[in-house]
């Protein structure tokens, strides 16, 4: 790779200013001045900034317990944003596996690795993603089953032409529900229970495929996935 380019994917320097630190005389590889960007460097060489080491950032995969009131949007807008909880280097780059909405809870994926992404998210592997609902109104007896059947067979969001995919319901009590989907359209869980007369209060998801939500992470802390969980998509 060129020392330019590495140096901007390794800092905070654009390419630019990388020329610029590499004119100044700042970069050596390997104990030499450096100060040409167009210079190959390799695994085997060994580049520092003002002194510091430098070295690529692989990709990475993390599991984020998102709090209510942060977003999944690449751009900063009115909330903090998912990945500005993630004190990593080259942390913008990460990008959320999938959507919560800003008031969700839970499992949240963020990954830098596109493929890994797609394999995730690609509609055809139906990945299931567990959430548990908390509703506004009971929801028992009669329309529980009927809510249950309904969710079962698939059924047609406002707007929307093809039903959803077959989903599970469980009534944890009349308020609380666990809800297994396969899909990710906008704000499905909300208008699945909107779509039976109900209102979620709030929403948290649990799981996504294999991956459950560590207990052991409170919300807003996260832990990268280790290579059996990236494996297991
Ligand atoms: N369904 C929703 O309605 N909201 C989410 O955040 C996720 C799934």
């Amino acid at each position: 790779m060129r020392l330019d380019r590495f140096l901007a994917e390794t800092t905070e320097l654009t390419r630019g200013l990388a020329r610029k630190a590499l004119g100044r005389g700042e970069v050596r590889v390997n104990g030499e001045v450096e100060k040409r960007g167009a210079r190959h460097v390799g695994q085997a060489d060994r580049v520092t900034w003002n002194d510091a080491p430098l070295a690529l950032v692989g990709v990475r995969h993390i599991m984020l317990h998102k709090p209510a009131g942060v977003e999944c949007t690449a751009r900063r807008g009115l909330y903090p944003r998912a990945v500005d909880l993630i004190d990593l280097p080259k942390a913008e780059r990460l990008q959320p596996v999938g959507r919560l909405d800003v008031e969700t809870t839970g499992l949240l994926l963020l990954t830098d690795d596109g493929q890994w992404s797609h394999r995730v998210t690609s509609p055809r592997r139906a990945c299931a993603k567990v959430y548990l609902a908390t509703l506004a109104r009971p929801l028992e007896g009669d329309a529980a089953d009927a809510a249950k059947a309904a969710f079962a067979e698939g059924i047609r969001l406002e707007g929307e032409e093809a039903p959803t995919r077959p989903a599970d319901l469980t009534l944890l009590d009349a308020r609380h529900a666990r809800l297994t989907i396969t899909e990710g359209r906008y704000h499905q869980v909300r208008r699945m229970f909107a779509a039976v007369g109900n209102h979620v209060e709030a929403l948290h998801r649990e799981s996504v495929g294999p991956l459950v939500l560590a207990a052991d992470l409170a919300p807003g802390e996260w832990r990268e996935l280790d290579d059996a969980e990236v494996a297991a998509f």
